[in-house]
Formats: structure tokens, sequence, C-alpha cells
């Protein structure tokens, strides 16, 4: 049953565009949002209907929607020079200066920065490096990688098979050779009685545990995002990090954070690494990179992993792998840009000052005992629906959608993740758009509670 006229925009979107991650049953019951444009966090749709997008797109709008000084930056550069390689010894000065600026802003005084279009790109190259590292170094078994239930990690086989996430069963992934550990989600895995202190250090026992039943030498690398994002926001238990680095440190396995969604401002600071205090050998980003104004990701060595893969490149002096377009001189504008507008313009400020706001808007909210956990840090939330305690709605009920569309109905757009919903605004947002977020969400939970208790 649709709503919508033939020869509508919305039907035009459905007769001709494949969606991904889309829930198509509500598609056709209600029809696709299609966006003509932006202004600050707001999006606007063919009808003329305005939206606050509490998810700033996906991540990584992070400067909202019409940011003069980005899209000018990208003017200016698709003027000088539109779109280059960096092949066979040929890049572009933009390059040049991103990779050095994305060092200097890193945790660590040198390395060395590879360009993708995505995260996933991302991280199927961070990949391919540790596997090519390891056979340069004897270790061709070299080649399980570790990441924990509920990442995500992106989309291609690999990044999928790093993703822990049950609809990947759909494509026989994961491939072989890639084990998810448990997710650290204190509220929900932890055991009856048990401390956070004492579910950290259970973590990190079936890590090494993990390790002694493989085999370390078969074990090439441990991604991790500092929150889970796409797993439904989830900051790691107390002492997590260090528990864990600790344990990989023994076994000689690099630690790669993923910081495509955490990496600029997202936790308050530059890197999520930064927020939970540890100094991982690799960092994968994107998203927030360019402010989504461009494509792109990045994958940043740290020192000793610059150094391991050059040992690798040295005999055959060539690391065989690019993408057409990695390092895109404007995309490299574009993020030069957004560093400059996050770290130096005050986007990332804005966080500090906003944090508690939202936190105190979203504590008001969760109040509701059909919340069952608030968490986050930052502009990262979620808020957890239950039926009681820790007890979830009816599969069936599909709660986290029926909020997200009573949101849409309002002039909200926000996440459903499992029962989970997720906020995860611009960095400009003003106090009275953040009460307007808080004030439309608490009116959608409300509705949607009262229609299913
Ligand atoms: C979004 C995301 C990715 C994948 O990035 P794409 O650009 O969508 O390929 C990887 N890792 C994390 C943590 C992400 O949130």
């Amino acid at each position: 049953m649709t709503h919508y006229a033939p020869n509508s925009w919305e039907a035009r979107a459905e007769e001709f565009s494949l969606y991904g991650f889309t829930d198509l049953p509500s598609i056709r019951d209600r029809g696709t949002v299609v966006v003509t444009h932006g202004e600050g966090p707001y999006i606007f749709d063919t009808n003329g209907k305005k939206y606050l997008d509490s998810n700033s797109g996906l991540w990584n709008m992070v400067a909202g929607f019409d940011h003069k000084g980005l899209a000018e930056a990208a003017k200016a550069q698709y003027d000088r020079f539109p779109g280059y390689h960096a092949f066979f010894g040929r890049m572009s000065d933009q390059t040049v200066q991103l990779s050095e600026r994305l060092i200097e802003v890193s945790p660590w005084d040198r390395g060395k920065v590879f360009y993708t279009n995505s995260g996933s790109e991302a991280n199927d190259t961070m990949v391919k490096m540790l596997w090519f590292m390891g056979r340069a170094e004897g270790a061709p078994k070299k080649r399980k990688i570790l990441t924990r239930g509920n990442a995500y990690h992106g989309v291609t086989a690999v990044s999928a098979s790093m993703t822990a996430k049950p609809y990947n069963e759909v494509f026989g992934l994961p491939l072989p050779g890639f084990i998810h550990l448990t997710c650290p989600h204190y509220w929900r895995e932890g055991r009856d009685g048990e401390s956070e202190a004492d579910f950290t250090k259970r973590l990190a026992q079936e890590l090494e545990d993990v390790i002694a039943r493989e085999g370390a030498d078969t074990i090439a690398g441990f991604f991790a995002e500092p929150v889970l994002g796409a797993g439904g926001v989830i900051p790691p238990p107390a002492g997590y990090f260090q528990a864990m680095q600790a344990v990989l440190k023994r076994h000689d396995i690099p630690l790669i954070s993923d910081e495509v969604i955490c990496g600029f401002g997202r936790t308050g600071n530059t890197w999520g690494c930064q927020t939970y205090d540890f100094i991982p050998d690799a960092i994968i980003s994107s998203k927030a990179l360019t402010a989504g104004y461009f494509p792109m990701g990045a994958v940043m060595l740290g020192p000793q992993m610059t150094d391991r893969l050059q040992a690798a490149i040295d005999p055959i002096e060539e690391f065989p792998h690019g993408f057409t377009a990695s390092g895109h001189p404007v995309g490299c504008a574009v993020a030069l840009k957004a560093i400059d507008v996050v770290l130096e313009e005050g986007l990332m400020d804005m966080v500090h000052a906003g944090t508690g706001r939202m936190e105190a808007g979203l504590r008001e909210i969760a109040k509701h005992p059909n919340i069952g956990e608030l968490r986050g840090v930052g502009y990262m939330w979620a808020l957890e629906a239950v039926r009681e305690g820790k007890t979830p709605f009816e599969g069936t009920l599909s709660v986290s959608e029926r909020i997200a569309n009573t949101c849409t109905d309002h002039g909200l757009i926000c996440r459903p993740l499992g029962q989970a919903v997720v906020l995860c605004p611009a960095f400009t947002l003003t106090d009275a758009q953040m009460d307007e977020m808080c004030e439309k969400l608490d009116a959608a939970l409300r509705k949607v509670f009262a229609e299913i208790t």
C-alpha cells in the first residue's frame, strides 16, 4: 500500500534505485524521503518538509550541510586541479600537505598515510598491509584478524568479515580467519554480580585464551572502534583498552583503532584513543575526515607499522595496491579545510561545551521506564528501549523503527539500531537545536511506548 502518486519523487526513487540498509516494507508504506538540500543541521525533502538530522548524515556531516568554507575549498581546488591519482611516483600537492597534517595531529611523532575512498576500503587496505608484512617477514600464516561482536568495520568482503553482525550471514560471511570476540558492552554482556572491572578482566582473559587457541603466530591484528558506533554506541568498560593492549603487546599483535566515527572530534577529542587513553599502532579514518563533503578514507600508520611496511616493500620496491582516486586532490583540499574547521575553528570545542547539555537532555528522557540504558560520550549517544529491566520488546513490534518513523513524521531524523535509537548530531548544533532534538525525541518515545505497553 503506497501513499504517494505515480511519477512522484517517491515512486521514481522506488522504481529505479536500489536501497542499502533499508527496511523495504516501511519504504513501501511511507515512501522515500527524497532530499534536495540542507541548512545547518537540517535537511529538506522534495515536499519542502524540514528535518533536524540528529545523525549528521551518517555521523559524518559534522559541520552541517551548508558550510561555506568547505564548499569553497572544494570549488577552489576544482578550479586549480580537479583530479589526479597517487600512482607511479606522482601525487598532488594537496595530498602531500594532507599527509603531513594528519601525522601532525596523530598521536605519534612520525608515521605515514595511505588514502582510499571509504572507511571499508581503508580497513581492507590495512588488512592487506598486515598480510603483506607477515609474508615478507617469513610469517605467511600470520593472517587472522580479531574484532569484537557488534563491531562495524564496513561492507567490502574483508571489512564485512570484520563487521560482526548477523546480517552478513546472507553473504556467507565472515570469510575464514576472521574471529569475533565478546562485545565490550557491560550492561548487556556483564554477568549477574560481575563488576565492571571484573568484566574487563574477563574480556582480556578471553583475548588471551583465543590467542593461545589460535596461536599468536597466526594472528595479524586486532581492530577496535574506541566506541562501537553502528553496533549501537557502546563505550568500553573502564580500563578496557589498557587491559586488551597489555595482552596484545605481550604477543606482538598490533592494535588498530578504527576511528572512522570517533576521529576528528566526535568523542570530544581529536581521536577516540585519546578519550580512552591508549596509543594504537595504526588508525583508520574516514567520515568526519572531510566533514562528509568528499568520499575519502585514510590508513594512518604509526612509527612501528611504518617501519614494518617499509621493510616489506624494500625487497620488491613497490606496494602493489591503490585506488584510482586515492589521494584525490579535491578530497585532500576538503580534508585539510575540514581538519582546520574541526580542530582550529571551534567545532570540537562546541562538542566539549555541548556534551553536558546533550547528556542532561537525554538523561531526562531516559527516566522513562521503557528506556533500559542511556550510553554515550561526546556527541554520540544511544537510548536502549526495553519492555522492562533488560528485556527487549518483541521483535515483531519493531520498536526502534516505530520510534524513528514517528520522529521523521515530526521532523526529526534519528536512527534505529537494534532496539536502540542513536543520536550523533552535527557539532554545530545550537542550544535551541539541541533542545528541539530532545523535545521531538521525547514526544516520539512517549507516543510509541503508549501505543505498545
Ligand atoms: C562507517 C564505518 C566504516 C565504513 O566506512 P564506509 O565509508 O561506509 O565504507 C568503517 N568503520 C567504522 C567504525 C564505521 O563507522
